[in-house]
């Protein structure tokens, strides 16, 4: 990856791709004090990019730091490389992390250095898998406790059980896994949140442990423009046999339909299909959609 063409914006500059490096004793490495966003531009447009920049200014502020450039200055840099890297579909992975002046837990004078990369990523999961429903290991790790761990920070951090959960499953041959949270409710995926579908209505966990994503918001609002009911509410793993869709959210995976988890089965169904559909008209930008 990092042999990747192009530019990286880093710390106000554009860099060449192959130059965008970090010291070995960085804070962020060693401690996990780093942030970070996933965004999706669609035909020369960033989708909702400034409730992402805005989140990533939230995530540092809860992690404790401040991102030394404004909301603003953040978005006009990942236009610019956007347009830079000539892209029209693109993935854009902005990161803010503490950096290497001093080692130790206490990192109070170190710097705070933020990183723009972007770069082509078509599809999360396997397109053709996507299709026909995607399968879902049940996760060993649960999302923590909210007194636990900073779960409304997009931190790095919380993604080590994020990958662990990732890699167990995919050594299964799944394509990922569901998470329950610390009390045993379904939360989300390891990088997407979860709907599901029974008699007509969508049902999703409440989002009190784990990120409100902005695909997920998004969906809720496109599911209600249609006049699907959207229920928020506790969902207990044993409800998952009465479910007859399932699908996934998020600005990489967009919207996945699932076809199992563990031992039960989902159908590809209408109202997931209608979803995935409304969601790729929605991050179309406007002019382009009305030409
Ligand atoms: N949960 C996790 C753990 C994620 O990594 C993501 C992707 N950022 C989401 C949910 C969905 O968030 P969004 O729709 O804002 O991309």
């Amino acid at each position: 990856f990092d042999q990747l063409e192009g530019y990286i914006w880093m710390n106000g500059e554009f860099v060449r791709w192959a130059d965008a490096k970090v010291h070995v004793l960085t804070h962020g490495l060693h401690y996990a004090s780093s942030v970070f966003e996933g965004e999706r531009a669609y035909g020369g447009e960033i989708f909702k990019l400034n409730e992402h920049t805005e989140r990533l200014h939230e995530s540092a502020r809860i992690l404790g730091f401040k991102i030394p450039y404004t909301v603003e200055e953040l978005n006009d840099a990942s236009c610019k490389l956007l347009a830079k890297q000539g892209f029209q579909d693109a993935y854009i992975r902005p990161v803010a992390w503490r950096g290497s002046e001093s080692m130790g837990v206490s990192a109070q004078a170190n710097k705070i250095n933020v990183a723009i990369a972007i770069w082509q990523w078509p599809s999360y999961f396997d397109p053709a898998q996507k299709l026909k429903g995607i399968r879902l290991d049940l996760a060993e790790y649960r999302r923590p406790d909210p007194r636990t761990a900073p779960s409304k920070s997009k931190a790095a951090g919380l993604y080590m059980i994020c990958t662990i959960s990732k890699h167990a499953a995919e050594a299964k041959g799944y394509a990922d896994a569901l998470m329950l949270d610390w009390r045993g409710q379904v939360a989300e995926a390891t990088g997407a949140n979860v709907f599901f579908v029974k008699d007509g209505v969508i049902h999703t966990p409440i989002p009190d442990c784990f990120l409100d994503g902005i695909t997920r918001r998004t969906v809720i609002d496109l599911a209600k423009r249609r006049g699907y009911e959207v229920v928020e509410r506790v969902i207990m793993p044993e409800e998952l046999e009465a479910f007859e869709q399932c699908f996934l959210t998020g600005t990489a995976a967009e919207v996945t339909p699932v076809a199992e988890i563990g031992p039960y089965r989902f159908t590809v169904g209408e109202i997931a299909a209608n979803l995935m559909n409304d969601y790729a008209a929605e991050v179309m930008p406007k002019k382009a959609a009305a030409e």
